[in-house]
């Protein structure tokens, strides 16, 4: 059994890179950007209006003109067009291109059109309602550096740049495999000494988060179709994530299959509570995450080791969140795990949630994360504690 701090430094120091790939824009929302994207022109790429109205020569009215001919409309989409000279002015609608020798725009709300022409009731100030060239950003410019996780507001970047198919890192491809003669699946109806077995769903729905696809394996306490299933899966993913049979009972049989079919044994416990029995090993390029069946177990290592795991795979930094607990919190020899929930909107005090064990799966909803207690700590009511959001 190793402690809790050495066991997720080991499982970071076994992360990897699964590479790069192109995905459509549409699928690009909670992707990590592989490549940084620079501006390739000005924004905004002219100097555009912002409001429907009139575009005048502004030293026109500062000698006194009121009462302006209108030349043309320049409307969005148009070229460039030029204001001749004679002090006439043109109409101009939003997102059109200013044109050559006008410097102002008044909205319609401040002129009154009548025979052709626009008399001007504000007093306009010069360059007013001109969106300028470059002023958001120079071409050049950093828009969305690399490690990006990619938002629907960086979307509309990547698509005025152009990028329908951004780059972003690939994601490992999972397997999840859980055992278990006691679980059925959830279309059936279990006999009274049978559950069903519902960490497989669970998984599945915590990697989708994470936008990675997984494939649901199951197999019953069998050690030679565990080991076929497992010697399978290791062939055909990235990963595997298992739960159920790695604790000491007569039919936990995933550590001696595992050991039988060479895949490398990183540890075996760590000194943790709920999550305990945790398997972690390697197989060439294979990871494997081997969580006691427990369901709150399964959740929360999936939560503390998984997810960081992942986030090194990607380049994504995880940002630490700390929570004040309102009550005196305490561990054993064991760092403590413990299911929090927030109290009020803000998010910095939280409030212990009362489980009645790693099967307790009404308490998992009711939690916003666990916090982490660190072994033989007792700590008093108000103290700051690491939290692992979920
Ligand atoms: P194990 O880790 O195999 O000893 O399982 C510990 C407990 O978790 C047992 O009560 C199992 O029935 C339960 N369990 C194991 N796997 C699952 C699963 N996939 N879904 C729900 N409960 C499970
Ligand atoms: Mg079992």
């Amino acid at each position: 059994m190793i402690p809790y701090k050495k066991a997720i430094e080991l499982v970071l120091a076994n992360s990897q890179d699964f590479g790069k790939e192109d995905i459509t824009i549409e699928d690009s929302v909670g992707r990590i950007l592989a490549e940084d994207i620079l501006a390739q022109r000005d924004f905004p790429p002219f100097d555009r209006s912002t409001k429907d109205g009139i575009a005048i020569s502004f030293s026109a009215w500062e000698k006194g003109q009121r009462i302006f001919k209108i030349e043309d409309i320049a409307a969005a989409g148009q070229p460039q067009k030029t204001l001749s000279s004679g002090q006439p002015c043109m109409e101009i609608m939003t997102g059109a291109v200013i044109p050559e020798n006008a410097d102002t725009v008044v909205m319609y709300e401040e002129i009154e059109i009548e025979n052709g022409e626009a008399s001007i009731s504000a007093n306009p100030n010069k360059g007013q309602n001109i969106h300028r060239k470059g002023t958001d950003q120079k071409q050049g410019n950093l828009l969305l550096p690399r490690g990006h996780n990619i938002t629907t507001s960086s979307v509309s970047i990547l698509a005025t740049e152009g990028i329908h198919e951004p780059k972003v890192k690939q994601l490992p491809s999972v397997a999840i495999l859980t055992t278990g003669t006691e679980l059925v699946d959830i279309n059936e109806t279990p006999n009274p000494y049978q559950i069903r077995r519902s960490n497989s769903y669970t998984l599945q729905s915590l990697l989708k988060q994470l936008h990675i696809r997984s494939n649901l394996y199951h197999e019953s306490d069998d050690k030679q179709l565990i080991k076929e299933k497992v010697q399978e899966l290791l062939e055909n993913y990235d990963v595997l994530l298992m739960s159920g049979g790695v604790s000491m009972g007569k039919y936990d049989f995933l550590p001696e299959v595992l050991e039988n079919l060479g895949v490398n044994q990183i540890f075996h416990k760590v000194a943790q509570r709920p999550g305990k029995p945790f398997w972690f090993g390697t197989y060439k390029s294979k990871t494997i995450f081997s969580f006691p069946g427990n369901p709150v177990s399964t959740y929360v290592n999936f939560h503390i080791y998984f997810k960081p795991w992942l986030a090194k795979c990607l380049g994504v930094n995880i940002k630490e969140e700390f929570v004040t607990i309102d009550e005196e919190v305490e561990s054993n020899q064991l760092t403590r795990f413990r299911l929090v929930k927030f109290k009020g909107e803000d998010e910095t005090v939280a409030e212990l949630i009362s489980s009645s064990g790693s099967g307790d799966l009404v308490s998992l909803v009711l939690a916003s994360g666990v916090v982490e207690i660190p072994s033989n700590t007792t700590l008093p009511a108000g103290s700051k504690l690491k939290f692992i959001r979920f």
